[in-house]
C-alpha cells in the first residue's frame, strides 16, 4: 500500500475515534490508537510512523524482531499481541513494551524472570476467553481473579488490564455486550487489588471500534482499516 493511502487511513480512523469519543461523552485522549501491522513489510510501518503514529501491534515474533531490526532507527512502541508459547517469552521480554495475551500464570512468571534489569517493567493484558470460545486462547472470566492476584505480584511486569477478542457479531449492540463484560472485569478487578495501576482495556479492532470505545476501551487494535486487507 502506498504511504498517502496509509496515511489517509489513519486519519480517518482517528476520526473515527474522535467522533466516537465525542458521541460518548469521553475525552478522545482516553483512546489510544494500536496500529495491527502483522504480515506487513517494515515500510508500511514507517509510513505510518511518519503520520504520527507511535504504538504497533505484532502477532508473530520472528516477524516482529525482523521489523524492529529494520526499524530500531525509529522510537515505536512495540506491543506483542499473538499467541504467546514458553519457548517465546525471552524474545518478548527483551523485545516489546507491552505484552497483551498473557492468560497462564507460568507465562507470566517467565516473562517477569527474563525482563532484563536495565528496562522497566513490561507491561501486561491479561487476555480473557470473554465468549467461553473453545479453541480461543485467554483465561475464563471465572480464574481471573486468581490468576490476576499472582500476576500483580510479579517484580517485572506491571499488570496493566485486560484484553479479548470477541467472536465476530454483525451489529454494534450486539457487539456490546462482550465488550462491556470486559469493562466490568476489570471494575472489579480495580476493587479486588486497589493498588495495581489497571488503566487499560485493550478491545475494539477494525469491524467493532465503535462499540469498543461505547464500552469503555482504552486501547483500540486496527489493522485492516490502516494497512488494508491481509493476504
Ligand atoms: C489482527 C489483529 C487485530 C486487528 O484486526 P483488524 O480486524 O485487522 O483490525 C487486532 N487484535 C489482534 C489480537 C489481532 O490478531
Amino acid at each position: 500500500m502506498r504511504k498517502a493511502e496509509i496515511t489517509e487511513n489513519l486519519n480517518r480512523v482517528r476520526e473515527r475515534i474522535v467522533t466516537c469519543c465525542g458521541a460518548c461523552g469521553r475525552g478522545e485522549g482516553e483512546v489510544t490508537l494500536l496500529a495491527v501491522s502483522k504480515t506487513k513489510p517494515a515500510s508500511a510501518l514507517r509510513a505510518a510512523f511518519a503520520a504520527g503514529q507511535r504504538d504497533f501491534g505484532e502477532n508473530y515474533l520472528q516477524e516482529a524482531l525482523e521489523k524492529q531490526a529494520e526499524l530500531s532507527d525509529l522510537p515505536i512502541r512495540w506491543h506483542f499481541i499473538g499467541p504467546l508459547q514458553s519457548n517465546k517469552t525471552r524474545q518478548v521480554a527483551e523485545h516489546f513494551q507491552w505484552v497483551h495475551t498473557v492468560d497462564r500464570l507460568k507465562i507470566a512468571r517467565r516473562l517477569s524472570e527474563q525482563r532484563p534489569a536495565g528496562l522497566p517493567p513490561l507491561e501486561v493484558c491479561l487476555q480473557v476467553n470473554i465468549d467461553a470460545e473453545e479453541s480461543k486462547s485467554g483465561v475464563a472470566p471465572g480464574e481471573l481473579p486468581q490468576l490476576a492476584q499472582a500476576v500483580a505480584e510479579l517484580p517485572n511486569i506491571r499488570l496493566r488490564g485486560l484484553m479479548a477478542i470477541p467472536a465476530p457479531r454483525g451489529e454494534r449492540a450486539e457487539q456490546r455486550a462482550p465488550l462491556e463484560a470486559l469493562a466490568s472485569l476489570l471494575q472489579s478487578l480495580r476493587e479486588q487489588l486497589p493498588g495495581a495501576p489497571l488503566d487499560t482495556l485493550s478491545m475494539g479492532m477494525s469491524a467493532d471500534m465503535e462499540a469498543a470505545i461505547e464500552a469503555g476501551s482504552t486501547m483500540v487494535r486496527v489493522g485492516t482499516d490502516i494497512f488494508g486487507r491481509r493476504d
